[in-house]
């Protein structure tokens, strides 16, 4: 299952080339000092992972590839492209800078402050607007422009927003449309394989039922994916689930 990734590029945010890390729910690649901010800021603000170290399934890396290739990272430099912030003097930090304080700022003002996105994210209580964003992220779905969903997620759309008027999440749609990049973006988001519709299927009924076997087969290993790092922390051993074998994990209660 794991791949690598061909061509050298450069860090995301301080353009070292040959980057070794990837930020999944970003879609960019990083060089050693970048990730070692990304990490200290945890996992809901960048999911770092080794690009040659750890074994990746194929379609996480082709989907992490295809934002990376399509200019995510734009995404989160919006303004500083814009002609007005390079006079103001501006810029994203260079291979020179200091990891601390300069690079560190520039990280943190970028993914937790979102600072440079096109416009500023919904608040929580901004209700209307996260609707609508979410809205356009399930009709969006069905389409593979990765960078689309990726913009809105960005924004505040929600990965597990259940339409009122369609019945479902943006991951049946994906799902029915064999979509299987947008089914790992959307589950990096948060989204869950499990959720039932307003017809009780769940994406993976759709995915199996759509003839998407790759797709429903990766549906089924993201949803058992915590459970199976925690048996394999427990036990050693992990579950074959295309062969229909699952650990359950009984309910540890503290009665
Ligand atoms: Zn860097």
């Amino acid at each position: 299952m794991s791949k690598r990734l061909k061509s050298p590029e450069v860090c995301a945010d301080c353009s070292l080339p040959d980057p070794r890390w990837a930020s999944i729910n970003r879609g960019v690649l990083i060089c050693d000092e970048c990730c070692s901010v990304h990490r200290s800021l945890g996992r809901h603000i960048s999911q770092v992972r080794h690009l040659k170290h750890t074994p990746w399934p194929s379609t996480l890396l082709q989907m992490v590839q295809t934002l990376y290739s399509n200019g995510a990272n734009s995404i989160w430099e919006h303004s500083l492209l814009d002609p007005a912030s390079i006079m103001s003097g501006k810029r994203k930090a260079n291979p020179q800078d200091k990891l601390h304080p300069n690079k560190a700022e520039f990280i943190r003002a970028k993914y937790q402050m979102l600072a440079f996105v096109h416009r500023l994210p919904c608040r929580e209580d901004d209700s209307v607007t996260a609707k609508d964003l979410s809205k356009q992220l399930h009709s969006s779905v069905r389409t593979g422009n990765l960078e689309t969903c990726l913009r809105l997620l960005s924004l505040g759309a929600q990965a597990n927003f259940f339409n009122p008027e369609k019945g479902s999440t943006p991951l049946h749609v994906a799902a029915k449309a064999g979509q299987i990049l947008q089914a790992e973006l959307l589950t990096v988001y948060g989204a869950d394989p499990g959720t039932p519709d307003s017809a009780g299927k769940t994406p993976i009924d759709y995915a199996r039922q759509g003839g998407h076997h790759e797709l429903a087969d990766r549906l089924v290993e993201i949803q058992h994916e915590l459970t199976d790092r925690l048996a394999f922390y427990l036990c050693g051993r992990k579950p074959d689930h295309r062969n229909g074998q699952h650990f359950i994990i009984p309910h540890m209660a503290d009665r």
